[in-house]
């Protein structure tokens, strides 16, 4: 099999799917409440992909070479039969790896379910254990406790290597970072802290809201000395910090300072069905309407190399020399970060 690369000689390997655009959340920084009212509309059913659709899209991304998926949303667990679809797309030959991100609100019920389904592994946002922090963060629609209570259900029934995503962003959870690391710290789970992005048009995002990486390093290390370790496999987003008594690691997802463009190999696709070759991209290629016109599995996988293999992108090495912020094709939410 000939290995689709872009323009960069980057393969596709990794696809985050969006399988919902609705989420329970408010955060600030993806979703703000003063735009996204109870009246705000969101994709129709019919206008979501359906379960098999976004089977038949596993099918045709893992025979151009993806063999991950991650599911997000809005919020993914809102999504109807979601264990189902993992199932079918577990089966799926060349897909090697299924993951999720959730904010973790409705995952306790779910937890054996999607563990039967057979799902790897899973990502819970969490952006404070301060549940005023919090609450500032997510729009006042969930405690810690509430999540914290989940991951512990998550860890029961199974699922190992459990992933914290902390979206840092100062004066807002800026002094609050060290306190997840403290918790966390000998547990397994690993806690990413993530710098705050860029990501849509909505988040009123400025430079100096970005806490970098290299002080949310000095703040833990300050208190639990950090060795900083080489990737897992190339590409990996996240720098990784061991802690130095070897009770365990974060790592740090630093898009603003740090950028990783060389080795991105990810895609995204909304829950409409529009594919991005970049978090940041301004244009999407529908895909929604080839599957259901009638076009064949080859004509659909003719669309996607065509896009892929002009790919050139590798907006966050280029951010800092924008005068002015391009706009982008989607906002957070419908691309799931
Ligand atoms: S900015 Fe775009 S090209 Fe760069 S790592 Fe993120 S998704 Fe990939």
């Amino acid at each position: 099999m000939t290995i689709l690369r872009d323009k960069f000689g980057r393969p596709m390997r990794d696809l985050r799917i969006s399988v919902m655009d609705k989420c329970n959340f408010r955060c600030p920084y993806c979703m703000p409440a003063e735009i996204f009212g109870e009246n705000y509309d969101f994709l129709k059913k019919d206008q979501l992909l359906s379960d098999d659709e976004l089977v038949r899209l596993g099918e045709l991304f893992a025979q151009l070479g993806v063999t991950k998926l991650r599911i997000t949303g809005g919020e993914p667990l809102i999504r109807r039969n979601l264990d189902q679809i993992i199932r079918r797309w577990m089966a799926i030959p060349g897909i090697e790896d299924v993951a999720m991100t959730t904010n973790g609100y409705f995952l306790k019920p779910m937890a054996q379910k999607l563990k039967d389904s057979g799902l790897h592994r899973l990502t819970i946002s969490l952006d404070s254990l301060d549940d005023e922090v919090f609450s500032q963060m997510n729009g006042a629609r969930s405690s810690a406790t509430r999540v914290l209570e989940a991951l512990e259900e998550a860890q029961r029934v199974g699922f190992e290597n459990i992933k914290i995503n902390c979206v840092v962003k100062k004066g807002v959870n800026g002094h609050t970072v060290v306190d997840l690391a403290r918790h966390f710290k000998g547990t397994g789970v690993i806690v990413r802290y993530i710098e705050y992005m860029d990501v849509g048009n909505i988040n009123g995002w400025k430079l100096d809201d970005v806490v970098t990486a290299d002080e949310i390093i000095a703040i833990i290390n300050a208190e639990m000395p950090l060795v900083e370790v080489p990737p897992n496999y190339r590409g990996e987003v996240a720098n990784r910090y061991q802690y130095a008594d070897g009770t365990g690691e974060i790592g740090l997802i630093a898009s603003v300072t740090r950028p990783f463009c060389g080795d991105c190999t990810r895609v995204r696709l909304s829950a409409a069905g529009e594919f991005y070759t970049c978090l940041f991209g301004k244009q999407a290629l529908d895909l929604r309407t080839p599957l259901r016109d009638g076009s064949t599995d080859a004509d659909v996988l003719q669309l996607i190399s065509d896009v892929w293999s002009h790919r050139s992108d590798r907006y966050s090495e280029r951010r800092t020399s924008f005068t002015e912020l391009p706009t982008k094709g989607a906002e957070m939410f419908r691309i799931g970060g």
